[in-house]
């Protein structure tokens, strides 16, 4: 097994797991297998519970796993599906340390960062990627923090444990570009290195962030400063097109030969064109359109990280730009001019949430679709909004809401699951992760997916109340996908409507740049339809 460790230098917001991810997809387009990996050095044990605002969207795998959003980085470069072997926070770390601590299997023996803590991370790197012939494990925060010390000294040790040739650190770090002297400056770099050298580590390549491309003699210098072969001092520009450059610029800059040799891997030559194709497609689109996202985490575009990606794959689907116009979801809910804010916008879609916030808002914002016949779609409290727009509007139940947001309605069409009712616990406790969906014939989510069945992954504790299903029906409301097990509602749509479809689920984290997931390429066909641009 190859092991290559990704560390972040100087600043946080590198870039880290974009490039982690872009490496890996350079080594699938030479024909290697891969795994991703990723610690974060917080002492959170559920990321579940972390507040968007501050640490962008909860991803979440197939098994269920509630993650950092780089995972989804991981998941959209390479055909990886990964599962909780592939992250871990300190918080879990210590969690089993101390678990294992109480169950007595220390024997007695004083319990200490080295070994015990530093044994349990290169365990979880030693189990990812059974049948891998690359895994690459990128180490959240920054050199130089306290808490990621045991992180690196377990990297140091399996650098001692595994022969030289199997393992390569890379330094993502951040050259700065001073305005008032004009100049990119190497220092920062030269120390956040000789803080790895501190501790052992030895970085084998240095890829640096920069504003503006790098000069040969500042390769020189941070070659010489930091202990790197001038060829392993790879330039990482910012991008300007799109992400999906990166891996045809790591390429350029010969990233995965320098890999390749360090780690004495054979591999066939490399076939970037997939990745050129994509970013061919984003350079030179044939239309235009503009989607409204009514949201409420404004400022924190990671906030709602995939479906930011899985629309611009569905642009790429339809050689189309598509723009985004965040819409406040609270500030539309606090006017009496609603329309006013749709003015520019082809298509609504409502993400996933949690809580009161702007929910009126959101509300009007179903409404304004349904009855101006503009393609919506919502994903998850999208589609519960949907459905109590639809109470409220059409079935003339004023009241009805969800019981999160009001738990004495007398019309709950959206409500708390049955086997939610009585948990207590917030860390990894929703219905969660990859769930079946039957598809309805003849539906446009059936027209979509092409397909009777399909799984998709879900993080949520309420859904749609089956009491209502009827009444809903008879006024028009189609339920295109059902969860076959539990008989609960995954998929609505409006029958007199070019494509309004609410989905239970998360579509967005299971689409790639390659492969545009099927329900957001045909929300940007229908966008296009009513255009008159398809
Ligand atoms: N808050 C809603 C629920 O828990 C929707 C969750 C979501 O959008 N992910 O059911």
């Amino acid at each position: 097994m190859k092991y290559i460790f990704i560390t972040g230098g100087v600043v946080s917001s590198l870039g880290k797991g974009l490039t982690a991810g872009s490496l890996g997809a350079l080594l699938e387009c030479r024909g290697l297998k891969v795994c991703t990996q990723k610690f974060d050095p917080y002492l959170n044990i559920d990321p579940g519970t972390m507040n968007p605002s501050q640490h962008g969207e909860v991803y979440v795998l197939d098994d269920g796993t509630e993650t950092d959003l780089d995972l989804g980085h991981y998941e959209r470069f390479t055909s990886s599906i990964l599962s909780k072997k592939n992250t871990f926070t300190s918080g879990q770390i210590y969690a089993s340390v101390l678990q294992k601590e109480r169950n007595g299997d220390y024997l007695g023996k004083t319990v200490q960062v080295i070994p015990h803590v530093t044994n349990e991370i290169k365990e979880r790197i030693y189990a990812a990627g059974e049948d891998a012939d690359v895994v690459i494990t990128e180490i959240g925060g920054t050199t130089g923090d306290i808490e990621g010390l045991p992180f690196l000294e377990a990297l140091r040790q399996i650098a001692l444990e595994r022969e030289h040739e199997n393992v390569l650190f890379v330094h993502v770090t951040l050259i700065p570009f001073l305005k008032a002297a004009g100049e990119l400056k190497t220092k920062p770099t030269q120390q956040s290195v000789a803080k790895l050298r501190e501790i052992g580590i030895q970085p084998d390549v240095i890829i640096c962030r920069t504003e503006i491309p790098i000069s040969d003699d500042m390769r020189q210098k941070i070659s010489l400063f930091c202990n790197v072969p001038v060829k392993s001092v790879i330039e990482e520009l910012d991008l300007k097109v799109s992400i999906y450059e990166l891996p045809s610029l790591l390429h350029f800059e010969k990233l995965d030969d320098i890999v390749c040799e360090k780690l004495h891997i054979k591999a066939q030559p490399c076939d970037i064109q997939p990745w050129e194709n994509i970013v061919e497609k984003v350079k030179f689109p044939k239309r235009e359109c503009t989607v409204g996202l009514v949201a409420k985490y404004l400022d924190v575009k990671d906030a709602y990280k995939s479906v930011y990606e899985a629309i611009a794959h569905s642009g790429i689907q339809n050689d189309c730009k598509v723009n985004v116009e965040v819409i406040d979801a609270e500030e539309l809910e606090q006017t009496d001019e609603t329309n006013e804010f749709f003015n520019d916008i082809d298509g609504i879609l409502l993400p996933g949430g949690f809580g009161n916030r702007g929910i009126e808002g959101k509300i009007l914002a179903a409404k304004f679709a349904r009855e101006h016949c503009t393609p919506y779609f919502g994903l998850c409290l999208g589609m519960q909004i949907a459905a109590i727009e639809f109470a409220r509007h059409v079935l003339g139940y004023d009241d009805a809401n969800s019981t999160e947001m009001v738990s004495e309605t007398s019309h709950p069409v959206v409500h708390m699951m049955l086997n939610q009712r009585n948990i207590k616990k917030k860390g990894g406790t929703m219905r969660l992760g990859s769930y079946p969906c039957k598809l309805i014939p003849g539906t446009k989510a059936y027209e979509a997916y092409r397909s009777a069945y399909v799984n998709e992954r879900h993080r949520h504790r309420y859904e749609f109340n089956n009491d209502y299903r009827q009444q809903f029906e008879e006024r028009g409301m189609i339920f295109a996908g059902i969860n076959p097990d539990f008989d609960l509602v995954e998929i609505l749509e409006l029958r007199d409507h070019p494509w309004f479809i609410g989905v239970q689920f998360h579509p967005e984290f299971r689409s790639k740049p390659q492969r545009s997931h099927p329900l957001f390429s045909a929300f940007i066909a229908a966008i296009l339809k009513k255009k008159g641009q398809s």
